[in-house]
C-alpha cells in the first residue's frame, strides 16, 4: 500500500512554484514577474487602517458575495472599456490561479477538455488535472503568435469546453490581437455549444499602446470571460486578489463551486483600500513597459533572440544549456527563471538598479561560459 492514498495521477508530483529563495541571499529577483516597486507610506497606512476596522468584525464572517469589492472592481475596470462593466459582470478569488480553477471546477470537469497554445501558462494543466478536466494543448507558431486558421480548426475538431487564452502571454509575453478574440470566440460557440473563451489578461496592463484589452469584446460574446489580477501591474502580488469579467450568469454559475466566505475581511478590506491608490500602485507601469522594451533591446544588442513583449517580463535565449545560464546569474545574485520552451530563460522586468546588475551578471556569465 502506497501512503499517503493520493489519487494515483497526483502522486510523485513536485507542488508547482518557483524557488523561493531570502532576498538577503539573492538581492536581484526577477523570477516571478512581481512588480518591484513597493506602496508608499501612505497606501501602506491606508491598507493597515483598512484591515484594522475589519479586524474589529472577525468574530462574524465576511461579506460573502463581497459587493462592496465587486463594484470597486467593476468601476476600476470600466475605466478601460467604451462601455460599462456592471457590478454582476464582476467575480473575484484568492489570485486569479483561484478565479481560474473555479472556472474550471464550475465549466471543467470529468467528460470535459480545456484547451491551450503551448507555451502557455503552466498552472493550467494543473487546474485541469486538479479537476479531472481533459487537457489539450495546440502549439504557437516559431514567433509565438497564434496561426489562427489552425487554432480555429484545433477548437472545431477538440470542441472544448473552456479555451484558456493568456494575453500577454506567460511565458513568451506575446498579446493577442482583438480579431484573434473574437474569431476563436465565434469558434468556440459554434453548434450551439458555447465552449467558454476564458482571456487571461494578468499582464493586461503592461500591453504596448495600441492593443485593447479583451474587455471590448465582453458585450459582443456571451462567452467570453477576461480575468485580471492584482498581483503585477497593480504591485499587490501579496494580496492575492484576482478577478473576473463576464456575463452574470458565468458569475452565478461560479458561485455554486466557490467556498462560502473565500474572500476573507482582511483581504476585502485591503483590495478595497488598494484600489482606492490604484493611480500610485498603477503609477510605474510606464516605467516598467519602457524598461522592459529596453531590456529587449538590449538583450537583443548582445545577440540574443527575445520574443516580443507586452508583459513586465522577456523570454529570450536560446541557449545550449540554459540551466547553467540561469545557475551563474544566481551564482551573482541573480534570480531569473528557467522555463518556456528549451533553451529559452525569462527574466522579469524591475528597478533600472536590478536591471543593471541582470546585465552585468548576463556579460560576465556568456563570457565565461564561451
Ligand atoms: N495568469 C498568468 C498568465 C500568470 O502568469 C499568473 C501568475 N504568474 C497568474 C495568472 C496568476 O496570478 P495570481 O494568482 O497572482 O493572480
Amino acid at each position: 500500500m502506497t501512503f499517503p492514498p493520493i489519487r494515483p495521477e497526483l502522486a510523485g508530483i513536485e507542488p508547482y512554484g518557483a524557488p523561493q529563495l531570502p532576498v538577503d541571499q539573492v538581492p536581484v529577483q526577477l523570477n516571478v514577474n512581481e512588480n518591484p516597486y513597493p506602496p508608499s507610506a501612505e497606501c501602506v497606512a491606508d491598507i493597515a487602517a483598512s484591515a484594522a476596522d475589519a479586524a474589529r468584525t472577525l468574530n462574524r464572517y465576511p461579506d460573502r458575495e463581497f459587493v462592496a469589492l465587486r463594484a470597486a472592481l467593476a468601476s476600476y475596470l470600466s475605466r478601460d472599456v467604451s462601455g460599462e462593466i456592471a457590478v454582476e459582470q464582476v467575480w473575484a478569488a484568492n489570485g486569479s490561479n483561484e478565479v481560474m480553477l473555479q472556472l474550471l471546477q464550475a465549466f471543467g470537469g470529468p467528460g470535459r477538455t480545456a484547451l491551450s497554445f503551448a507555451p502557455t501558462y503552466s498552472m493550467y494543466p494543473e487546474y485541469a488535472r486538479d479537476t479531472m478536466t481533459a487537457w489539450v494543448a495546440g502549439r504557437r507558431e516559431d514567433d509565438f503568435s497564434l496561426d489562427l486558421d489552425r487554432a480555429r480548426a484545433m477548437i472545431e475538431e477538440v470542441r472544448p469546453d473552456v479555451v484558456l487564452l493568456p494575453s500577454p502571454n506567460n511565458p513568451t509575453g506575446t498579446a493577442l490581437p482583438p480579431e484573434a478574440v473574437t474569431a476563436l470566440c465565434e469558434s468556440a460557440a459554434e453548434d450551439g455549444i458555447d465552449g467558454l473563451v476564458v482571456v487571461d489578461e494578468a499582464y493586461g496592463e503592461f500591453r504596448r499602446a495600441g492593443v485593447p484589452s479583451a474587455l471590448e469584446l465582453l458585450p459582443a460574446h456571451r462567452n467570453l470571460v477576461v480575468t485580471r489580477t492584482m498581483s503585477k501591474a497593480f504591485a499587490a502580488a501579496g494580496l492575492r486578489l484576482g478577478y473576473l469579467a463576464a456575463d452574470p450568469a458565468i458569475c452565478d454559475a461560479i458561485r455554486v463551486v466557490r467556498l462560502p466566505y473565500h474572500l476573507s475581511a482582511v483581504t476585502q478590506a485591503a483590495a478595497l483600500a488598494a484600489l482606492r491608490h490604484a493611480p500610485e500602485l498603477l503609477g510605474n507601469v510606464d516605467q516598467l513597459r519602457a524598461q522592459r522594451d529596453k531590456t529587449v533591446a538590449w538583450l537583443r544588442d548582445q545577440g540574443h533572440r527575445v520574443a516580443d513583449s507586452d508583459a513586465n517580463f522577456c523570454l529570450f535565449g536560446t541557449f545550449r544549456d540554459r540551466h547553467a545560464v540561469w545557475q551563474g546569474l544566481l551564482d551573482r545574485g541573480v534570480l531569473i527563471r528557467e522555463t518556456g520552451p528549451e533553451g529559452w530563460l525569462r527574466v522579469s522586468i524591475g528597478t533600472p538598479e536590478e536591471m543593471a546588475a541582470f546585465e552585468d551578471a548576463l556579460v560576465e556569465v556568456i563570457k565565461e561560459m564561451s
